[in-house]
């Protein structure tokens, strides 16, 4: 009889945990150690080797949360972004990457690649065939993101998984927005998940690191670059991001839940033009997100009727902080016209689907009436200086 794998609460809190065999606490020790003792001569210890004991004890919970084999852990989300990509193209390579990504790895491809002699195609959009119609003789990888920053567009993972095996290119995945508690690509075929574990799996706003997962083969690959690249994290964070973990699954399904709240009170309020949530039957992927998703995400989007300055409602928020980044335990939200999305002209960001009401919220675990009673007192003050064009 095949062991039953353990649940994910009990992965978050125990796997790959070191035992304190000197004094039997309850914790993983923090070895700091920049220098080992050789073992044999195989084992050359050394955390820009990714080998330290914390490194491979994390590595395995990361590895057992997305149903991989063997994970790396990085000293950012764009360290595992870029170490990832570049370990799977060289020079006159293609890769196809989906059009609506993260801005840092847009940047990655856009500012760098031409220097490394890759070439690149965005698609036209989200669709299957979009994927499968930017695919050339020398292309090598497909990269997407699900659900993805800031409207929460569905790609269908099964599909792209397929079309990469097809024509025999590495699948890459950004899980980030997701979660490994709300989805496991690997599941669908893809080859390699990459988190930005700043996100969710740190959680707390205080960690910057990132990890990438996928079988023993394909994280050795990465793991050549890697070593030479240097972009290791440092065990300190190591150690601070495996006692964050263990709450990732409470957290992640606290936040699930005050999303899918909040996003059906949005729906229902006349201040709000238009709720971006997968988890809703008005979401336009909503039937796909539930066949590969476990959960809908702490991550939503809404859009206030026009008029209503979104920049004055911000500032009218109290509880609710405005942020550049997410997925903390608290909840916070932006602006993407005046933030992320900023450098764009209007016509851009017509063409995205950002309109200047749009405001992106990554809940938190407050209480949901503690939320809703901020949003709409904020909305109060908005109304009191509405302009009517
Ligand atoms: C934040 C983020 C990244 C980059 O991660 P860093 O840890 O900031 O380097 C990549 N992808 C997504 C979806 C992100 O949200």
């Amino acid at each position: 009889m095949t062991k039953k794998s353990p649940g994910i609460n009990t992965i978050c809190t125990h796997t790959g945990e070191l035992e304190d065999k000197q004094f039997k606490g309850a914790i993983s020790p923090l070895y700091m150690s920049t220098s080992y003792a050789f073992e044999d001569v195989d084992v050359k210890r050394y955390p820009r080797y990714f080998n330290t004991p914390n490194q491979v004890a994390l590595a395995k919970k990361m590895a057992a949360l997305e149903h991989g084999e063997a994970a790396l852990i990085f000293g950012s989300g764009m360290a595992a972004v870029s170490t990832c990509l570049l370990a799977f193209l060289h020079s006159g390579d293609h890769v196809v990457l989906q059009n609506t990504l993260y801005g840092g790895t847009s940047n990655l491809v856009v500012e760098e690649f031409a220097k490394f002699g890759i070439e690149y195609s965005f698609t036209n959009n989200l669709k299957p065939e979009s994927f499968e119609a930017e695919i050339k003789k020398n292309t090598k990888v497909i990269y997407i993101e699900t659900p993805s920053n800031p409207l929460l567009t569905i790609t269908d993972i099964k599909a792209v998984a397929d079309i990469a095996m097809k024509h025999g290119l590495v699948s890459m995945i950004d899980n980030t927005f997701a979660s490994p508690l709300n989805q496991n690509p690997i599941d669908f075929g893809i080859d390699i998940v990459i988190h930005s574990a700043t996100k969710y799996m740190g959680g707390h706003s205080d960690i910057l690191a990132g990890t990438v997962i996928s079988s023993e083969e394909y994280i050795d690959k990465v793991f050549q670059l890697a070593k030479n690249f240097g972009g290791s994290l440092s065990d300190y964070t190591v150690w601070l991001l495996e006692r964050s973990i263990k709450t990732m699954g409470i957290r992640v399904k606290a936040q699930n839940k005050n999303a899918k709240k909040i996003a059906r009170f949005l729906e229902r309020h006349a201040d709000i033009e238009k709720v971006y949530y997968p988890g809703l039957k008005s979401h336009p992927d909503h039937q796909l997100a539930k066949s590969q998703m476990h959960g809908f995400g702490g991550m939503l989007s809404f859009e206030l009727k026009e008029g209503l300055d979104a920049g004055l409602f911000q500032k009218k928020l109290n509880l609710i902080k405005s942020s550049m980044s997410l997925a903390g335990i608290e909840s916070t939200i932006l602006s993407p016209t005046l933030t992320s999305h900023a450098l764009l002209t209007p016509e851009e960001r017509e063409n995205q689907g950002i309109r200047d009401g749009l405001m992106r919220f990554s809940l938190g675990i407050e209480e949901k009436e503690d939320l809703i009673a901020d949003i709409e007192q904020a909305l109060a003050e908005v109304r009191g200086n509405e302009v009517r064009s």
